[in-house]
């Protein structure tokens, strides 16, 4: 046995894996009671916004953002609760959705960035933990430092008008140094919610720009 297995099974043992949904103890990070509840708000939903000019090619979400899904996420964020993205990324693993008309038709994985001063504030950033998960689980690349928030604006979620929210993204995102990564690839693209979309779409400008061939967003939730 390895020192790193060695080493797991003692942490385990110390801090045995939980579903962090329900806090039960579980090895997949998501009890089935948790799952069956989630199952019937579920509704993994593919949408292309053809008659709304935008720069990705298609969104797939797996809930409406309300309730149970929304609380979680709002923990996930604000609340320290960053181990709550194995549960998150476990609901996508199991969704068949996902795994065969979804991420299947993708090259690389990368999370929308948060800025810097956020991810200090935060120490973590919410999207990068959950689009790292999904990419190894998956067996498809992962790359950050794709895109970088340049500006600390205010945080979409504090405002409620769609073009202010629009207004207030515009050209928040540029290159990072990985950025040549995405050359002629298919991007899968991974943000925790979509409100108005213009996140999104703003960083989705940026990898066409760069020569990314196709641009998916995904995300746990639309509003
Ligand atoms: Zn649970």
């Amino acid at each position: 046995m390895s020192e790193i297995t060695i080493l797991t099974q003692i942490i385990n043992l110390i801090y045995p894996p939980v579903c962090g949904f329900c806090s039960q103890i579980n090895n997949t990070f998501l009890c089935q009671q948790c799952d069956n509840k989630f199952m019937q708000i579920k509704t993994a939903t593919f949408d292309n916004y053809q008659n709304v000019p935008v720069f990705f090619d298609e969104h797939f979400y797996l809930f409406k953002y309300k309730k149970d899904i929304r609380q979680n996420i709002i923990k996930y964020k604000f609340d320290e609760k960053s181990y709550l993205y194995k549960s998150f990324s476990e609901l996508f693993i199991r969704d068949e959705q996902f795994t065969n008309r979804f991420i299947e038709n993708y090259d690389i994985i990368i999370p929308v960035p948060i800025h810097k001063n956020r991810l200090k504030s935060r120490g973590y950033n919410q999207s990068e933990l959950i689009a790292k998960d999904i990419a190894k689980r998956c067996g498809k690349d992962y790359c950050k430092d794709v895109l970088i928030k340049k500006n600390n604006i205010v945080a979409q979620s504090s405002l409620d008008d769609k073009l202010d929210r629009i207004r207030n993204i515009k050209n928040a995102f540029v290159c990072g140094k990985n950025a040549e990564l995405v050359k002629g690839k298919k991007v899968a693209l991974f943000d925790d919610v979509f409100t108005t979309g213009a996140t999104v779409n703003e960083c989705a400008k940026v990898l066409k720009e760069n020569g990314a061939s196709f641009v998916g967003v995904f995300t746990i939730a639309k509003s």
